[in-house]
């Protein structure tokens, strides 16, 4: 049976192991972490041969309940199970209802697929702290392998009142189970959960980055001090300008924007930008291409920007959590969070 193994609880802050997953019960995921995000079950833009020298990729892939329904007379034909169907036999999936990026249809839960799965009990009731309560309680009590904690990101995003709910919610939950908050994928809001009992993230994030033609330069390496900081992040400073323009997209609440973690690398001021998208990172794309190469492929429309980009995005974010982990580890959580935090505004 999936249990989760905590090694260190900071501040509510929890370190683990999720432990005897997949078919033979002899795999791991640590957290706090997040899911693969994937499209109709493979990553998006990615072959699996690219995704496979993409550094930290998560052991357990999130696909949709839609998406394999889709499938599902293929599968069943197929025989040999969906890890395989779409070339990732080792991976560990989880099932979603829902795509957090695309809204899809429902009423697909009669699939046989899933019945040998391990259930996750939804926690449901809105921003009613009574019905929030009840929830978690009657899910507690049933023979379920984790906690999906659904609803937390309605607009607007986070704010205190719901914060304050997750925290009274992840307190009636038993600790040797993982939470699973959908919908939330920002680094900062991350941080934030994380302080709330909260294990397991989506990684919607770096593929909305990547379809905006962006590129996560964010820094969580409390090492560097401030001055390499500054020139890891490489003109940061000129995008303040955009920092009003995206506090005015945060009170309308829309996700979609661009935000303070990232550079749109269709500007033009890119054109002859020769460093790599982030000093230092250790992915194929920073390590082969410069920022003027991905503004020329996404200003003529080249696929490969897409494919580029994504390999970045989610080698930098699958990298923050490794940091979140090593902060944990060390107490310095603090200032990691600290550090987000100046990059927000
Ligand atoms: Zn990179």
């Amino acid at each position: 049976v999936m249990k989760l193994s905590l090694i260190k609880v900071v501040n509510g802050c929890r370190l683990g192991k999720i432990q005897n997953l997949g078919k033979a019960g002899d795999c791991t995921m640590d957290v706090p972490g997040c899911l693969l995000y994937t499209r109709t079950g493979s990553a998006p833009h990615l072959t699996q041969h690219t995704l496979h020298n993409v550094h930290g990729v998560p052991a357990m892939t999130q696909l949709t309940l839609s998406s394999l329904a889709q499938h599902h007379e293929v599968l069943a034909e197929y025989k040999k199970g969906v890890g395989n169907f779409i070339g990732m036999p080792e991976s560990l999936f989880y099932c979603s209802l829902h795509d957090p990026v695309s809204p899809c249809p429902t009423g697909y839960v009669t699939n046989k697929v899933l019945q040998k799965s391990v259930i996750i009990g939804v926690i449901e009731g809105g921003d009613v702290m009574e019905e929030r309560l009840r929830s978690a309680r009657e899910t507690a009590k049933r023979p379920v392998g984790g906690f999906l904690l659904d609803g937390f990101h309605a607009n607007p995003a986070v704010t205190e009142t719901r914060l304050r709910l997750l925290s009274s919610v992840t307190a009636e939950l038993p600790e040797d189970k993982p939470r699973l908050i959908c919908g939330i994928s920002r680094p900062d809001e991350v941080l934030e959960c994380i302080e709330r009992g909260v294990d397991l993230f989506e990684s919607f994030f770096p593929y909305q980055v990547t379809e905006r033609g962006c590129a996560l330069t964010f820094t969580f390496d409390c090492q560097l001090n401030p001055e390499e900081t500054l020139l890891q992040q490489n003109g940061i400073q000129e995008e303040v300008k955009y920092v009003d323009q995206i506090k005015k997209i945060k009170t309308t609440g829309c996700s979609e924007e661009m935000t303070s973690f990232e550079i749109s690398l269709k500007e033009k001021k890119y054109q002859e930008d020769f460093n790599p998208l982030v000093r230092g990172c250790s992915c194929y794309c920073c390590k082969n291409h410069t920022r003027a190469y991905i503004h020329h492929l996404l200003v003529t429309n080249e696929l490969l920007a897409g494919v580029l980009l994504m390999i970045h995005n989610f080698e930098h974010y699958f990298k923050f959590f490794c940091s979140i982990r090593e902060a944990l580890k060390n107490d310095t959580l603090a200032q990691l969070k600290e550090l987000i935090h100046r990059q927000v505004s």
